[in-house]
């Protein structure tokens, strides 16, 4: 597929169309600069046509009148798209947030692909409840679909981060209307006809790209929306839950920021593996992850022998064009973004903490945006590299001398995202663990994930969780029905 023919029209009751007021934006690729195509550059006016079209096919029960079986075979069939169109999709995925192709189709395109397929084949097996009450009575508490969902998501990882909403949420029998991000909209427009060509009816899944202000605003204030699920940084979730409040006290779910510490004592089981892991999750999608461990904790009696082994990893994450298939660290989304790493690397030099790598632009002659690996040692809880999330390739590395000490350090942060314990001592782990404030602490690793556990954070890292069963929690409403049994014998 040439990149010309990326088409950036919203897609709205099943057809590709121009934004209402004809206005577009430039979709610019972080690789190398180049503009990839225009989008529609949606407003209130096409939010509205979004929500009507989507709000109609709720009422004729065009998609939530189904059996769960039968949205369950569409289900399976929208995953198989995906990986039948794999190479195109993460091609584009690549061109327009800078990941490495490698894991565009490896980690984005399964991972979307597994989380439609996951949703759909869990929706006719799930049981309503009967509750326990005197038998003069029968209460049946059954899930119904809220109506129309709004989904709003970030450019970081645009097919996973819609993929985790728009699945349980369709599954469960709603229609969706889905901004993405102004950033990286093109997948989530192909995503929509990849859905219709499965055979999720039109006006069921919308697609309006947009600026937040411009197009996400009007999806949180709309009156006619039922929920919205949001993924992005905790500034715009916050206001989202204001916007819910403000209209029609819709349901308002958000995964927002975070910090997240991984502490490493000096009794690690395995120094190799957890410097890999330090480095490898930090460097990771080019530290665009709520879930980067960018605060390192590392007990003051080993830190030098681990900042050894991390500074001799590090070279291996210089960046490098991310349509080489070999390419590890790729692209950083657009220049603001970069600029914004840029300046936290400024800020860190100059509140003293020591800058042992990186910190530089790279790669300028391409006309992308790339910025190299960075590690800082001497970092105090109070720097702001140590307290604000970067959003890019830059690791904090602290030092602390005992558990209570580390614990305390760690849960210092408005967010609670994720968190990490190493040590072969099980009593620490576990006690550690219990102690961390956050919706998910790895032990000796940093890399389980699966659809199948919740993914979500404590404090200001958001409210509700995406993946498992849990999500359908956010999608649907519980609704008693009371009959009463005047039983003849
Ligand atoms: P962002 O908050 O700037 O934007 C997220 C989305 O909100 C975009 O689609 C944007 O257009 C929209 N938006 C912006 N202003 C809006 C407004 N006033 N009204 C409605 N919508 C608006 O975040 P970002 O820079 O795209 O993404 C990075 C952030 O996302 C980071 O903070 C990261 O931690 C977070 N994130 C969290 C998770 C998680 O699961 N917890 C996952 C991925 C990313």
């Amino acid at each position: 597929m040439s990149i010309s023919s990326y088409d950036g029209r919203a897609l709205i009751n099943g057809k590709r169309v121009e934004a209402l007021g004809g206005q577009t934006f430039d979709c610019l690729s972080p690789v190398d600069g180049r503009r990839l195509t225009t989008v529609a550059r949606c407003g209130q006016a096409d939010v509205d046509a979004a929500v009507a079209a989507a709000r109609a096919a709720f009422e004729d029960k065009r998609w939530c009148g189904l059996a769960p079986a039968a949205r369950k075979r569409v289900m399976i069939k929208f995953a198989d798209q995906l990986l039948a169109h794999a190479e195109e999709l993460a091609l584009m995925e690549t061109l327009d947030m800078g990941k490495p192709i490698k894991y565009a189709r490896a980690v984005d395109v399964n991972s979307a692909a597994n989380c439609l397929r996951w949703y759909g084949e869990a929706v006719d097996k799930i049981y309503d409840e009967i509750a326990p009450t005197a038998s003069s009575a029968l209460a049946l508490i059954q899930r119904e679909p809220m109506g129309v969902v709004g989904v709003i998501v970030p450019w970081n990882y645009p097919m996973i981060m819609a993929a985790w909403k728009i699945a349980p949420a369709l599954a469960a029998g709603n229609s969706v209307v889905l901004k993405p991000s102004e950033k990286s909209p093109l997948t989530a427009l192909r995503l929509a006809e990849l859905a219709l060509e499965a055979g999720i009816p039109p006006g069921v899944f919308n697609v309006v790209p947009g600026y937040g202000p411009e197009a996400g605003s009007p999806l949180a204030l709309h009156m006619d929306v039922d929920c919205i699920g949001f993924t992005g940084s905790t500034r715009v979730g916050k206001q989202i839950h204001v916007m819910a409040g403000q209209s029609n006290l819709k349901r308002a779910w958000t995964e927002l920021g975070g910090k997240s510490p991984n502490i490493v004592f000096a009794d690690c089981p395995d120094l190799d593996k957890a410097v890999e892991a330090a480095v490898g999750s930090i460097f990771f999608n080019q530290g665009e992850s709520c879930n980067a461990p960018s605060r390192l904790f590392v007990e003051a009696s080993i830190q030098d022998q681990f900042l050894e082994k991390a500074l001799a990893l590090a070279p291996q994450y210089l960046p490098a064009n991310p349509l080489n298939p070999d390419t590890i660290m790729g692209a950083i989304v657009d220049k603001t973004q970069m600029e914004t790493v840029l300046r936290y690397v400024e800020s860190g030099k100059s509140e003293g903490a020591s800058l042992l790598y990186g910190g530089e632009q790279a790669l300028s002659e391409t006309g992308g945006c790339y910025v190299q690996p960075t590690i800082f040692a001497g970092v105090n809880p109070s720097m702001t590299i140590c307290r604000e999330e970067i959003f890019g390739p830059v690791l904090s590395v602290l030092s602390f001398t005992d558990a209570a000490e580390v614990v305390r350090l760690a849960n210092a942060s408005v967010y609670g995202l994720q968190a990490a314990v190493w040590t072969r001592d099980i009593n620490k782990a576990h006690g550690v663990a219990r102690a961390l404030k956050a919706g998910t602490v790895h032990v000796n690793q940093y890399d389980e994930d699966d659809i199948t556990v919740p993914f979500g954070g404590f404090k200001q890292s958001g409210v509700g969780r995406d993946k498992s069963l849990h999500a359908f929690d956010k999608y649907t409403e519980l609704k008693t029905t009371w009959i009463r049994i005047d039983s003849p014998v």
